[in-house]
């Protein structure tokens, strides 16, 4: 029987020869210490890029070419190995760090049978611009009697009455939503210039500005930002409203420069003086921005996707994207027709019926419905209290989800998935019974690859599934619109619903789209779209990329990168995304290996 003992020898050992072969720049040897079946995803540490090597032939051939640069040493085990469990049964795994010519790295090894299985690097800070945090922490007061004293007030007002106008930010982040808050509060501790804009009035408003009910679906322990995780006694479920507090007061507290009702209208980028140049509209005036990075924290999901139905304009009702909902206030009494069964359309259908609507929501195609309580249980371990009471910290958490290849992370889900089928079989009985398409993926797999892969198609049950269930909000489904009348909506089956409201709760396209709107269409087809592995499963058309397509990584148009995603995925890897803007600014060689051509 192996003993905890045996599983930390074994890593050290593999560790002690992986990190030889390296020194020695012994490409087969290092590599020939990785299994039949091998992953290697590294995050900035080797690749200056986010990447997954999955065979060992691949990985000889990233190490053949980023070895003599990246100079990897000091490889040291983090603690004690431990044995894998479920899908990862006879395997063992340990944290451990180590150096690079520039930086210091964190990362994990999964072994089996003594080989690698999987292998994950990432940069964690680069060396001579380490963060100025705990025993490094700025004085702030500057002791001593100075006449024309400017204190952090001075400081901080000039500062922002410069940037934009007498001095350029280095980096111009269009989105000032979680996204681009909590990237912006990594640039600051790095020290970039940094520019967010918005073209909400408030920083928060993206969220106060929606329907009344809206929550966060994810508990607290998974939505921290950056530095300032949210304090103790913090509701479980966040409200909307106060989510959007929240985030005014990070703007302010992490000291961010944030221009609010500021409008990004286009941007162009000059490849002779490697610039940026934006047109802004910043409170009704214009204004030129010429940043040498641009981010687009617009939002993971594109522009909104509406249908153009036939007799649309002939509907005398309100008809409206869910991005333009606001609450159901007015429609007490209506009848009201929400169009998708995505988590919008179930959120949207349930605040009309609170506001005593008759509603009635169309689902087109089979939707995945995960209860928001199980999904804490099982798809959230990482994030809880037991998890903090074991030693788990958020950021030890990201980096666990982080670590499994998104190759293998439907391995890892479908137990999962099918552990919640079997615990809430009444409850998706009772759904099916009232005329429900459910799927829980092509494969099986449940929310966490449905989300990778498209990003939308589920619902995170926090009441209106049974709405649905006891009929309060009918529900036709496996049908479409044939077209709209001047008062009802005419499915394709011949069924004709009279209609005071229609919601069309049908997503978003892809966050290409704000390329396309802002920049071109050439530099949007050049970059290709953002989101989805190449799966080749609904909505995510191959080829298999194996990383999410442009997400905090470089993209095929200089200086333009894309961020976003969910609290989690931000939070986490607007750390690398900040790294590697870092790193440009203070002139470090970063050559991207494997960037990802566009799909044909
Ligand atoms: C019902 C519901 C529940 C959710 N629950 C959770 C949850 O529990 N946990 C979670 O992690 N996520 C949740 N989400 C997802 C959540 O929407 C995203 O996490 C988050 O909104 C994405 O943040 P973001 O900053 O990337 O984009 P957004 O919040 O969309 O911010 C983008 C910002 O860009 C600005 N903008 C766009 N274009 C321009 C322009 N041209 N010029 C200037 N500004 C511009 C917008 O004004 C906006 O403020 C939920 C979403 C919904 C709909």
């Amino acid at each position: 029987m192996t003993t905890h003992d045996d599983s930390t020898a074994a890593v050290a050992d593999w560790l002690a020869n992986f990190s030889a072969a390296l020194g020695r720049g012994d490409v087969p040897a290092a590599s020939a210490l990785f299994g039949d079946e091998a992953y290697w995803r590294d995050l900035i540490a080797f690749t200056w890029n986010i990447a997954t090597l999955e065979s060992r032939s691949g990985i000889a051939a990233m190490l053949l070419h980023t070895l003599a640069r990246v100079q990897p040493r000091n490889w040291v085990l983090d603690g004690e190995a431990n044995k894998g469990q479920g899908v990862a049964q006879g395997v063992v795994q340990a944290w451990f760090s180590f150096e690079t010519s520039v930086g210091r790295g964190k990362g994990h090894v999964r072994l089996k049978d003594g080989r690698c299985w999987t292998l994950f690097t990432t940069l964690q800070e680069l060396k001579g611009f380490e963060e100025k945090r705990g025993e490094t922490r700025e004085l702030g007061a500057e002791h001593g009697a100075i006449r024309g004293r400017r204190n952090w007030l001075d400081t901080q007002a000039a500062e922002a009455a410069e940037l934009g106008y007498q001095r350029q930010p280095y980096c111009l982040i269009v989105g000032g939503g979680q996204g681009g808050l909590g990237l912006g509060a990594r640039l600051k501790q790095l020290g970039v210039p940094t520019l967010i804009v918005d073209k909400h009035a408030q920083a928060g408003d993206a969220w106060r500005k929606r329907y009344k009910s809206l929550c966060l679906h994810d508990p607290v322990w998974y939505d921290h930002l950056p530095y300032l995780p949210f304090p103790d006694h913090w509701p479980v479920y966040t409200p909307k409203d106060k989510m959007g507090d929240w985030l005014e007061a990070y703007a302010r507290l992490m000291e961010l420069n944030y221009w609010p009702s500021t409008e990004c209208l286009s941007a162009s980028f000059d490849d002779a003086s490697q610039q940026w140049t934006v047109q802004v509209m910043r409170e009704g005036q214009p204004v030129t921005l010429r940043p040498r990075h641009l981010v687009l924290a617009t939002g993971m999901s594109g522009r909104p996707r509406v249908p153009d139905l036939p007799g649309a304009a002939l509907f005398r009702g309100r008809q409206h994207h869910s991005s333009q909902h606001s609450g159901g206030e007015e429609f007490a009494g209506k009848r009201c027709v929400v169009v998708g069964s995505n988590n919008s359309a179930h959120d949207i259908a349930a605040d009309l019926w609170e506001y005593g609507a008759e509603v009635t929501m169309l689902q087109r195609s089979p939707t995945l419905v995960v209860r928001s309580e199980t999904q804490g249980r099982y798809g959230r371990l990482l994030y809880s209290e037991a998890a903090l009471k074991a030693g788990v910290s958020t950021d030890l958490a990201d980096l666990t989800v982080a670590s499994i290849p998104y190759r293998l992370v439907p391995k890892f889900q479908i137990p999962v998935c099918a552990q919640i089928q079997r615990d809430d079989a009444l409850f998706y009985d009772r759904l099916r019974a009232a005329g429900f398409q459910l799927t829980f993926g092509e494969d099986e797999s449940g929310l966490g690859p449905m989300y990778l892969r498209r990003g939308s198609g589920y619902y995170i049950d926090v009441g209106a599934s049974e709405l649905i269930a006891d009929g309060r909000i009918a529900l036709k489904s496996g049908v479409g619109i044939d077209r709209l009348t001047e008062d009802a909506v005419v499915l394709n089956d011949g069924t004709e619903l009279p209609a005071d409201l229609v919601v069309y709760a049908t997503g978003y396209g892809s966050m290409t789209g704000w390329a396309e709107a802002l920049i071109s269409p050439e530099v949007a087809e050049a970059v290709g779209p953002c989101w989805g592995l190449g799966s080749d499963t609904s909505q995510d058309p191959g080829p298999w990329e194996g990383e999410l397509r442009n997400m905090w990584k470089p993209t095929r148009q200089t200086a333009l990168w894309f961020h976003g995603g969910n609290l989690a995925q931000s939070r986490h890897y607007s750390r690398y995304l900040a790294l590697q803007l870092k790193a440009r600014m203070e002139g470090i060689d970063t050559p991207v290996y494997g960037l990802v051509q566009p799909a044909a």
